[in-house]
């Protein structure tokens, strides 16, 4: 949980949390009082910590890396839906998706600086993986997200730029907090962590036995046009995913979603649709289509009856299916738009300045 040699506070346990302020002199209850900052409050600043001795706020501020994560700017879509760029310790930054709808605010978090899968499609890959982010790092996102939500969020997808599985164990801690009643207390039902297909952490997540949402994103029902989507080497066999995600269910007790990316001419055709709706019906799996998000490359996203046409057949061979309705396009925090600028990155000016608008 290091970085730069030194611990995110966010990130801390209690019983670290309570071993620090020992070893700065100060009496167990400040623990207490730090954590009802964090955990209630969403403050990872010290400086905002106004019930601390002045001179103690400071030794933490020292001691520590608080905050770790930085807003650098937002952007909204007229439809609510926006994003915050964010500065990591290092300088590397990464973006956070919030979702506000009249029922419930989700949160968006991403869990890598880039993405080692390189999906075709998705900007989030485009220039491979720089780092994982920490556990203190996502969960300063949720703080974050909770702070301009102005309460803590009923949702959280972890569905931003990176494979979290491929960070199993960073992304386990920030789990473990999200969901423990002595830090954030959320139902891990409200949690969605969704995959590429990396079966290994798939397995992993698995194991946890815990009722985390688990969604898989399958794009197309068979391995011949998966591989038009998704490279090589991270890649796993359908059937093999598929098996996994039997497995999740039992273990975990939640049914899994399979969310489909509608490309055009690529998985759109009714074929497609006949055999995912084989694959939802067979493993008992919801289906979540995602009209495509263009993002400047090759593809496109479907005609309005296209996308009609497939979900209509998903729905009359009894397929539970729910579209995802586009939300923060116009802000360009829609699914796959999801970008990071890191310091050495050549990000091109025109890009910089589209953002900062
Ligand atoms: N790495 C994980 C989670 C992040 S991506 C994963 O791949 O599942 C979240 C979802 O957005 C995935 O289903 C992903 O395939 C989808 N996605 C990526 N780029 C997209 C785009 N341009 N349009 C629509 N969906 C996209
Ligand atoms: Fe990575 Fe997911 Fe984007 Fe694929 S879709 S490149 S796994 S973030």
């Amino acid at each position: 949980m290091t970085l730069k040699s030194k611990t995110i506070l966010a990130g801390c346990s209690r019983s670290e949390l309570e071993a620090a302020v020992l070893a700065l002199g100060q009496p167990k209850f400040r623990a207490d009082q730090i954590a009802r900052w964090l955990y209630q409050n969403f403050t990872a600043d010290p400086m905002a910590m106004p019930n601390l001795p002045r001179a103690f706020r400071e030794q933490l501020k020292n001691s520590f890396i608080a905050p770790a994560v930085r807003k650098l700017n937002a952007a909204t879509a007229p439809d609510g839906a926006g994003k915050l760029r964010l500065e990591l310790p290092d300088s590397e930054q990464i973006e956070l998706a919030l979702i506000p709808t009249p029922q419930r605010n989700t949160a968006c978090l991403s869990t890598q600086v880039g993405c080692p899968v390189r999906c075709r499609f998705c900007a989030s890959g485009a220039h491979g993986l720089i780092r994982n982010l920490q556990a203190g790092e996502m969960l300063e996102e949720f703080m974050l997200a909770a702070r301009e939500f102005g309460a803590k969020p009923d949702n959280v997808v972890f569905m931003g730029i990176g494979e979290g599985l491929l960070n199993f164990s960073e992304l386990k801690t920030t789990l473990d907090r999200l969901t423990g009643p002595e830090y954030f207390a959320m139902s891990p039902r409200r949690i969605t962590v969704s995959t590429s297909g990396y079966l290994p952490g798939i397995r992993q997540l698995a194991a946890l036995k815990q009722e985390f949402t688990l969604a898989i994103s399958l794009h197309a029902p068979d391995d011949e046009t998966r591989a038009r989507l998704i490279p090589d080497p991270l890649r796993f066999p359908i059937a093999d995913i598929l098996h996994e995600a039997d497995r999740y269910r039992e273990l975990a007790g939640r049914m899994v979603t399979l969310e489909y990316a509608l490309i055009a001419d690529l998985n759109d055709a009714p074929e497609h649709a006949r055999k995912l709706a084989a694959i939802a019906l067979a493993h008992h799996t919801k289906v979540n289509l995602i009209p495509y998000n263009e993002t400047g490359g090759p593809f496109r996203r479907p005609a309005p009856r296209v996308i009609e046409n497939f979900t209509r057949i998903l729905k009359n061979s009894g397929a539970a299916v729910t579209i995802r309705r586009e939300r923060g396009s116009a802000a360009a925090a829609a699914c796959g738009q999801l970008t990071f600028f890191s310091r050495e990155k050549k990000v091109s000016k025109e890009k910089r300045a589209t953002w900062e608008e």
